[in-house]
């Protein structure tokens, strides 16, 4: 379903202010005054999950510390200067006026976040070699889309919306585009490669959960989902319909269920995957001769 332009307007003008989150008060407990049980999934927590049940409750939960990556910090900085272009008028959203926002919006998340330091020390040509791949993602997007051609409706826009069962979902779009007629475009920008067809799913997983949120505060569908991939110049297209987005939602809610009694219980599996060479919690991970720590949530016996 399309939206009309002024019901367009609406969804611009009503995205949720993420301070008003949900938050459950939980007794402190000793070493771990931070625990709380979760109260709201986003598609990259239900990704952990669905990844390793306890890489989630390491990450959400125990809410352990983990160490910077330049890769996803460039990519931060990559979307720091896209987010920023639109702030251009139409004709100066140049790829010289872009590049030239890498350098300032690395600074000002230095600034932001001191500790990313660490990654480069005082190695400056390995910092002047991760700045220039920054430059190249940068001007690769000028060869997928012409921005001149678009203004957002939305940039980094946060979507929230509680289910009927009181499940909250929450996320933030990249990119909100609304056609003339009302039509909804979400978009993604991705630093890396784009996936083959086979290792679509996470990717598509994640954009039809902005879809379902939108949809569910919105009472329409979004017309298209988009993932810009920078790091091999790739657009993948996906028109959602609602049938899929309850598929989604029924996943979510399953999802959900699954993390709600590993909370409870306190048994959180780890799942062994090709993924753990990117884990962070292999010390504490059984998978790997570690403990994990005491689990700082109250549990019941389970069922
Ligand atoms: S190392 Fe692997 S199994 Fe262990 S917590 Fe990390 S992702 Fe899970």
């Amino acid at each position: 379903m399309s939206a009309s332009p002024s019901e367009a307007a609406d969804i611009v003008s009503a995205d949720v202010d993420p301070a008003a989150a949900p938050s459950v008060t939980v007794p402190a407990q000793a070493g771990a005054p931070e625990s709380r049980p979760p109260v709201s999934l986003s598609p990259s927590r239900a990704a952990d999950f669905m990844q390793c049940p306890l890489l989630y409750r390491l990450r959400v939960i125990d809410k352990l510390p983990e160490k910077p990556s330049a890769a996803a910090t460039r990519g931060t900085v990559v979307h720091t200067v896209l987010e920023k272009l639109f702030d251009l008028p139409s004709g100066q959203r140049t790829p010289e006026r872009a590049v030239a926002m890498v350098r300032p919006a690395w600074d000002a998340l230095l600034a932001e976040r001191p500790e990313l330091a660490e990654l480069f020390g005082e190695d400056a040509a390995g910092l002047g070699t991760w700045l220039a791949d920054a430059d190249k993602l940068v001007e690769r997007y000028f060869t997928l889309e012409d921005p001149n051609r678009l203004e957002p409706a939305r940039r980094e826009l946060y979507v929230q919306t509680t289910l009927e069962d009181g499940l909250v979902l929450r996320g933030v779009v990249d990119r909100l585009d609304v056609a003339p007629a009302g039509d909804l475009r979400v978009v993604d920008y991705k630093t890396g490669k784009a996936p083959s067809p086979m290792f679509q799913d996470k990717p598509l997983f994640q954009m039809k959960f902005y879809a379902l949120v939108l949809w569910r505060q919105h009472g329409r569908v979004p017309r298209r989902l988009q993932l810009v991939y920078l790091g091999s110049g790739d657009v993948i297209t996906y028109d959602p319909d609602e049938g899929e987005l309850l598929a989604v939602e029924r996943k979510l809610r399953a999802l959900w269920e699954a993390i709600d009694l590993a909370t409870r219980t306190g048994q959180w599996l780890p799942r062994r995957s090709k993924l753990c060479g990117w884990c962070d919690h292999r010390e504490v991970c059984p998978e790997f001769g570690g403990t994990p720590p005491v689990y700082p949530l109250p549990v019941v016996p389970a069922p």
